[in-house]
């Protein structure tokens, strides 16, 4: 049995006490939550949400880190600083830093390298645009993805890694992929890691999917036999919505 897992990805949002307030509101139910939860607000907010999380089940996360490992690189978060605040999870290759901040596969490969070096947790988003999903070539794109920044990796690198199916169309666009979309290629990703490191870690290894995961399709999603649970944007800002996606799986 896997574990499942859902991940709250604040993205550029909230004030300090907005942050705190969410993350509150989150805990207050956590003795009904079986699964793990996660949650990745900005850089700064942190700290404050570690103490707000103190003794609770709810794991931290970062949503980035740098390619570097320290020096004169302004306004970069390096994974041994994160590493130095004993933070678990950080998010690798989310589609908005391949797209506006221009992160290639090289770019990736190097955080991947560094958050595990550093023993962080990553997870590593992947998915396609709409064009190459409008060709049918989702296949190809995303196992590009998988092999150009994950597949360098060894036996034991790769099991402590989290991949996140995100169809870019299905990114803070209400468009969800289908749950028969994400199950194929949930399998298409399991299959190309099994083909790579072998069926006992792609057995393994926990898939998200993300993409307009709401409170009224979370549950049919994460029914899916090869979707172990979501990476949420939008309905994570919301308190309410969040929980019932947690509820959901
Ligand atoms: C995300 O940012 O990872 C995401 C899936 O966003 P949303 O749920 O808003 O589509």
């Amino acid at each position: 049995m896997r574990q499942k897992i859902i991940a709250g990805n604040w993205k550029m949002n909230l004030t300090l006490a907005e942050a705190v307030k969410l993350a509150a509101d989150i805990k207050s139910d956590e003795a009904s939550y079986k699964h793990q939860v996660i949650l990745c607000p900005a850089f700064p907010y942190l700290t404050s949400l570690q103490n707000e999380l103190k003794g609770s089940k709810i794991k931290l996360g970062a949503q980035n880190c740098a390619d570097r490992e320290n020096g004169a690189f302004t306004g970069e978060v390096s994974a041994p600083m994160l590493a130095s605040m004993s933070l678990p999870y950080v998010i690798i290759g989310h589609s908005e830093r391949r797209i506006y901040y221009h992160e290639s596969h090289e770019t990736l490969k190097e955080k991947m390298n560094l958050a595990l070096r550093y023993g962080l947790l990553p997870i590593f988003c992947c998915g396609e645009t709409k064009d190459i999903r409008i060709d049918e070539k989702q296949g190809v794109y995303v196992n590009k993805q998988l092999e150009e920044s994950l597949f360098h990796l060894s036996d034991d690198d790769i099991a402590k890694v989290v991949i996140a199916y995100e169809p870019v169309w299905a990114i803070g666009t209400g468009l969800n992929a289908t749950p028969q979309q994400a199950q194929d290629m949930h399998h298409f990703i399991r299959e190309k890691v099994s083909a790579r490191y072998g069926i006992g870690i792609a057995e393994r290894i926990i898939i998200l999917y993300g993409g307009s995961v709401k409170p009224d399709n979370a549950a049919e999603l994460f029914s899916q036999s090869d979707v172990d649970g979501g990476l949420v944007g939008g309905a994570s800002l919301k308190a309410d919505d969040f929980k019932k996606i947690i509820l959901s799986i």
